[in-house]
């Protein structure tokens, strides 16, 4: 039986590379490519406050200086040739040409009003420093610099940065495809139905599409069936027919008289590169690669088994297909003392606080058992020790991992 670290190089070399397209920009999706600046942002020099736009110079206005009003400028209004004197300014509205100042308006009192009601004549109530108050062109994106690195993923901030300098298309990677399949006998996939002698609920079903969405690819199959080698092979065949590169099923892939996955992935010409890794829980895990090169995960059927594979061997290589670079896990304090009796790799449902001082404690919830779902909605991280790991002391420093793989702004560094 190998162990996690062997199994993990098998699907990291299996992995495909990212796939990519041009595309509109869309929250989720991660950069193929770097995407530079098309335009400078601001795209002109704007005014930061309402108030008087003045020429001052490098020496600045002193308090006291009287100006006549020549012109108002509001965000919207196209460029204006300033002569001599105050414009009165809005927020965001493009600092008349020869202005280099800007005071606000509570800065300054107004002498004289014409009959329209705005001001002729205003007196600084404020030194007036060149410069001030005006947001500079290219100030914060000089056009045609680094915008977004590839291997970002769109998330809002992005998206507002692309809208703010009219990025219409990018080199995203494009999604992976994956297609699931549970299978089970017992299975039943209708809420609304009930139970007969010995069925259960479908719950990983649910489980398992909903963390492909998160982890950035598409569900493009999902089917449940019996345990039937047949009815196994047509789902597969129909996953690979709506463009699956990935394949999970869950569940026959142990020991027992109806674990039909591997003869059925044998017959169908695939590869088993593995059956079987030194963790818990979900050791029966399966990988193989089909004939055509696409990649099939034989998760075990067990909820926390099939969510324990999900998390530590799909998502690993979903980050290569998008390009993003490999996980390093926290290095978190236990919050209590931990008994580690055998030697394998485990996957624990954990939970990770801040204490009223302010520390960050990591804690192995009760209820570790491999069918047990309700712990993990409790759970917001997985722990894991390593196999050569035994007891633990309160304190000591754990590995914790996100209940999805991190797509946002880069955290590894030196
Ligand atoms: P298996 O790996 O097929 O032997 O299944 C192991 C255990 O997980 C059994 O108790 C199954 O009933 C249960 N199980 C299998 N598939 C699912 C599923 N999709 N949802 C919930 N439990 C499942
Ligand atoms: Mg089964």
């Amino acid at each position: 039986m190998i162990g996690y670290a062997e199994a993990l190089e098998i699907l990291l070399r299996e992995a495909p590379a990212p796939q990519v397209q041009r595309t509109a920009p869309a929250v989720g999706q991660v950069l193929a490519e770097a995407v530079a600046s098309p335009e400078a942002l601001p795209p002109f020099d704007n005014s930061a406050m309402d108030g008087f736009a003045l020429r001052v110079g490098p020496d600045g206005a002193s308090a006291g200086a009287e100006f006549d009003v020549r012109g108002a400028q509001a965000a919207g209004d196209a460029a204006a040739v300033a002569g001599q004197g105050a414009w009165e300014i809005m927020t965001g509205a493009r600092v008349p040409d020869g202005l280099d100042a800007v005071i606000p308006v509570e800065q300054v009192a107004v002498l004289a009003r014409g009959a329209d009601g705005r001001p002729r004549r205003i007196r600084l109530n404020a030194d007036l420093p060149m410069g001030q108050h005006i947001r500079c062109a290219g100030e914060d994106v000089a056009a045609g610099a680094l915008l977004l690195d590839r291997g970002v993923c769109l998330e809002a901030a992005q998206r507002m940065l692309l809208s703010a300098v009219g990025v219409a298309e990018v080199a995203a990677v494009r999604p992976p495809q994956l297609a699931l399949i549970n299978t089970g006998r017992e299975l039943v996939d209708d809420p609304g139905q009930s139970l007969a002698s010995g069925e259960i609920r479908n719950s990983n079903g649910p489980y398992l599409a909903q963390k492909i969405i998160d982890a950035g690819a598409l569900l493009v199959r999902r089917a449940t069936v019996g345990d039937d080698a047949d009815a196994f092979r047509a789902a597969l065949r129909q996953s690979l027919d709506a463009g699956a590169r990935l394949l999970l099923s869950t569940g026959a892939v142990s020991m027992g008289r109806h674990d039909f996955v591997p003869d059925a992935l044998r017959d169908l010409g695939a590869t088993i590169h593995f059956h079987k890794v030194r963790i818990r829980p979900g050791k029966p895990l399966l990988f193989a690669t089909l004939p055509d090169g696409q990649l099939f995960f034989g998760l075990p059927g067990n909820p926390v088994s099939s969510a324990v594979g999900m998390r530590f061997f799909v998502e690993p290589v979903l980050r290569r297909m998008l390009g993003l670079p490999d996980e390093r896990p926290l290095r978190l304090p236990l919050a209590e003392p931990y008994r580690k009796r055998h030697p394998l790799r485990f996957h624990l449902k954990a939970s990770v606080s801040v204490a009223a001082n302010g520390r960050v404690l990591a804690r192995i919830l009760p209820g570790q058992e491999s069918f047990r779902i309700a712990p993990m909605a409790r759970s917001n991280a997985w722990i894991v020790l390593g196999e050569d790991i035994g007891d633990l002391d309160a304190g000591a420093l754990v590995d914790v991992h996100g209940l999805s793989h991190w797509r946002g702004p880069q955290l590894t560094g030196n």
